[in-house]
């Protein structure tokens, strides 16, 4: 941990300290999960079915030890044991949001494991639900990350930086021993000197969010090896942007809490599923998500509630396989400003990381009226910092109207925190 780090504002200093040997049993796992994910090269769709099919083992027999699932299969007649691969998946039933909800506790396979955890999936996508995850679960993506350096053929750096600016605050520095002996460090845009930390490390993998990309652009340039952005909607001018800014790759990945990463960008920005950890359908435009990797829970067709189409493409990139087409699963929304110029709304998303809210939305009534619902507890610069940042972005006088709820209303299992009634202006 960085002793030098002074706690700012009124953030209440949080530290978590990891023993790296707690997890080093998992290398082997990680690593034949990114040997799984770079030998699965299958020249066409026929030839991709026929061989994610011996992927579906370790998911059938999870199926067997899940009290919920086994009872749901055989309330439909059906057994694990139907379960051969993808083209016997439509003869299963579906697992919505709610039935996760209220079926968290009996999801997971028996007997429990050491070092279960349970977390709540994020609430900036409707109510939260329970996720027990193994520890395999918690390391997973470290086997994604390898194997997208790979798969680029980048240089591998073995420090990674998690640049985050949630209002927590929360740091920590971790060895990872899954990640060839490499180093977590997990900065906060809330405490001091954030740039010149990660500065200081030589060409790091770096994650973040569009909302740190924002607060990215607006620093000096660093050299990281490979940026990697999730959880909220990547405009393609903020990726382009970054990749100037960085001169690197930017991958925009897809993961929930619930299933872990599903699927990241190439070169050409076709978002790959990422097979055969995980096999995707799309059930009248929403995006179903079967597990086939082992884990604590085993996933069969779960409803993400993102939408979005399968198609197998042969990529430009090299990559033969399933991609998610139409991808809208992190609502896109664009505000027209009164030049008419189409502006991304997530760009405002992080005014709102720090305040004390349980949700919120931004209505672009007409050209310069907005309306804003909050549920919580706002500071009161929120109106200001709004204000600005929307002169900012091409509005001279805003007119803004904020409006304390209980709850927001939702058309499906996800939110929307931005959405305009203004049409956009004709090509
Ligand atoms: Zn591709």
């Amino acid at each position: 941990m960085n002793s030098q780090v002074v706690d700012e504002l009124d953030i209440v200093p949080e530290v978590r300290h990891t023993d790296p040997e707690r997890l080093r049993w998992l290398v082997p796992e990680v690593s034949a999960a990114t040997d799984r994910l770079l030998s699965f090269q299958p020249t066409d769709e026929r030839a991709a079915t026929a061989s994610i099919a011996q992927h579906f083992a370790s998911l059938r027999k999870a199926l067997w030890t899940s009290p919920h699932m086994i009872s749901r299969l055989r309330a439909c007649g059906l057994s694990p044991d139907d379960l051969q691969g993808p083209d016997d998946l439509h003869h299963f039933p579906t697992l919505s949001r709610t039935e996760w909800g209220n079926a968290w506790r009996d999801l997971p396979i028996h007997p429990p494991e050491p070092l279960w955890v349970a977390v709540p999936s994020s609430g900036s996508t409707g109510a939260p639900v329970q996720v027990v995850k193994s520890a395999f679960d918690q390391v997973h993506m470290w086997a994604v990350l390898d194997f997208l350096i790979v798969r680029r053929q980048l240089t591998r750096s073995t420090q990674v930086a998690l640049l985050c600016t949630l209002p927590s605050g929360m740091e920590y520095d971790a060895a990872l021993p899954m990640f060839h002996e490499g180093h977590l460090h997990r900065i906060s845009t809330q405490r001091a000197r954030p740039w010149e930390r990660l500065a200081a490390l030589p060409n790091p993998i770096l994650f973040t969010d569009p909302a740190g990309l924002h607060w990215l652009l607006a620093q000096s340039p660093l050299r990281p090896t490979l940026v990697l952005s999730s959880a909220s909607h990547l405009s393609p001018s903020v990726r382009q942007a970054s990749e100037a800014h960085f001169q690197c790759p930017v991958v925009d990945y897809y993961a929930t809490t619930e299933v872990g990463a599903i699927a990241a960008t190439c070169g050409e920005q076709r978002l790959h599923v990422l097979a055969p950890e995980v096999f995707v359908e799309s059930i009248e435009g929403e995006l179903v998500v079967s597990r086939l990797r082992s884990s604590a829970i085993p996933i069969l067709r779960y409803r993400t509630g993102d939408s979005g189409r399968v198609a197998w493409i042969s990529c430009r990139c090299g990559q033969n396989g399933w991609v998610i087409a139409d991808f809208s699963g992190r609502h896109a929304c664009w505000f027209t400003n009164p030049a008419g110029a189409q502006i991304d709304a997530w760009q405002l998303a992080w005014l709102f990381k720090h305040h004390a809210l349980t949700d919120f939305r931004v209505t672009q009534d007409s050209t310069s009226q907005f309306t804003i619902e909050l549920v919580g507890t706002a500071k009161p610069n929120l109106q200001e910092h709004l204000y600005e940042a929307l002169f900012r972005m091409g509005w001279v006088s805003p007119s803004l109207s904020f409006h304390t709820c209980e709850a927001i209303p939702r058309s499906g299992s996800k939110a929307s925190p931005f959405r305009t009634m203004v049409s956009p202006p004709s090509p």
